[in-house]
């Protein structure tokens, strides 16, 4: 097999909300190599690389045929004939097809299907698992952030915070991790049920539950009643995705939690309590995503604990750049759609080792079966992945880390406690 790529082809597919996203196939010497399902964000910040999307009427205004045929007509003649392997010169084409900074002309659903699958048939043509194709040293397998409350925008219900979180760094290996994490979800299961009946049962974008809770206290009552009921409490830590930008009043210049208005230096505090009360090793977006004056801040007063920043940096070495300056977030979530190519979003990740940072990599809100980042999460080496609870658009990345993990039998390195830096 040379590896020429041949044909590119885009058709609009249904993501795990039921909404339309781009999908690529693409061809390496005539032969069909890749596969790219596009995720997409709800929960978006402002400075992430343009979706687009129809308008109109129909689907929510939600359909994608512009993208595909973008794909079909302007990106597939320029990059058919190109030598699948060169991913940069390939993601290199699709700027400068775009030539706007935030991928507005082309659409970042299109430009994202396309570097998607050239890594994905790079892969295929080289005969390599995807992690491996990334990285021959690809060794660590992530502990899971599994968000088991859901609120904020991936549900009804009225908690601010957008993921209540259990990291199983006391397990053995991922499998007895997921294991504790999935048992604590029973017993939660049966705690709420017992409080609230059968409709706290429902869940959220990312498949975990979305009771009708408040606030921060009565959500952590309850995920710890969970995590003692399953007799893992020495073995699991805590994280959040507080999501602040979107309990933030932006006109008013203010945090509004739980019905009160709150300074920063109020919210600071409510996060050091947080941090007082229960084991926390991890906070996403605490502030609003324009603050990284409060974001250095709150940095060095909560130390020891993971920042991480979502909204803030939205994998863009411009604003990791900006933050590592200033001493904000001392993590970056890693989200390949949110800047558009995956020689950007390696690069974001490098960018982030080389000044200290941790990477955690990330599914998106609007999910497919798609399991790509599992592979990204070994081959980053990062030791952390946040990938939802239940429901086979988030599990179907667990399963590929199993397979992964089976792959690698001996060379595999969970990291537990030492998910910020993993060795090994
Ligand atoms: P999103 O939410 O995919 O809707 O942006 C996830 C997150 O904020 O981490
Ligand atoms: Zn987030």
């Amino acid at each position: 097999m040379n590896y020429t790529i041949s044909k590119v082809f885009a058709r609009e597919i249904i993501d795990c909300r039921g909404f339309p996203t781009v999908e690529v196939d693409l061809w390496v010497d005539d032969v069909l190599a890749a596969r790219a399902p596009v995720p997409a964000g709800r929960s978006t910040g402002q400075r992430e690389a343009v979706e687009l999307r129809d308008g109109g009427a129909r689907w929510g205004g939600k359909r994608v045929t512009k993208a595909v045929q973008t794909v079909n007509q302007v990106i597939a003649p320029a990059v058919v004939g190109m030598d699948v392997r060169d991913q940069r010169a390939i993601d290199a084409t699709l700027r400068q097809l775009d030539g706007t900074p935030d991928k507005s002309k082309l659409g970042a659903n299109a430009i994202v299907g396309v570097s998607l699958a050239t890594i994905r048939a790079g892969a295929f043509a080289a005969e390599l698992p995807l992690y491996r194709y990334i990285n021959t040293n690809a060794h660590i397998l992530p502990v899971p952030l599994v968000n088991l409350i859901n609120g904020g925008k991936l549900t009804s219900n009225d908690l601010e915070f957008q993921e209540f979180i259990v990291m199983p760094v006391g397990a053995n290996s991922l499998l007895e991790g997921l294991q504790m994490c999935y048992e604590i979800n029973l017993h939660l299961h049966d705690i709420l049920v017992d409080r609230f009946g059968k409709i706290a049962c429902n869940v959220g974008d990312e498949g975990g539950f979305a009771p009708p809770l408040r606030g921060l206290d009565e959500p952590m009552q309850i995920l710890t009643s969970a995590v003692d009921a399953s007799g893992y409490s020495k073995h699991i830590v805590y994280g959040f995705d507080a999501a602040a930008s979107h309990w933030y009043d932006w006109e008013q210049g203010h945090y509004v939690f739980n019905g009160e208005n709150m300074t920063r230096d109020d919210v600071i505090a409510m996060y050091a309590k947080l941090c007082r009360d229960y084991p926390v090793a991890s906070i996403e977006d605490p502030l609003m995503e324009d603050d990284f004056e409060g974001w250095a801040l709150l940095t060095s007063k909560l130390d020891g604990v993971q920042i991480v920043g979502d909204d803030l940096f939205t994998t863009n070495t411009t604003f990791i750049q900006k933050g590592v300056a200033m001493g904000a977030a001392n993590a970056v979530l890693w989200k390949f759609n949110q800047i558009g190519t995956l020689s950007e979003a390696l690069d974001a990740a490098e960018l982030a080792y080389r000044n200290g940072y941790g990477v955690q990599v990330s599914e998106r809100s609007g999910e497919t079966e798609d399991t790509s980042i599992a592979d990204f999460a070994v081959a980053l080496n990062c030791g952390q992945i946040k990938t939802g609870t239940t429901r086979s658009e988030r599990t179907a990345k667990y399963n590929q880390l199993l397979r992964i993990a089976e792959e690698l039998d001996d060379a595999a390195v969970y990291p537990g406690r030492n998910f910020r830096r993993p060795v090994g």
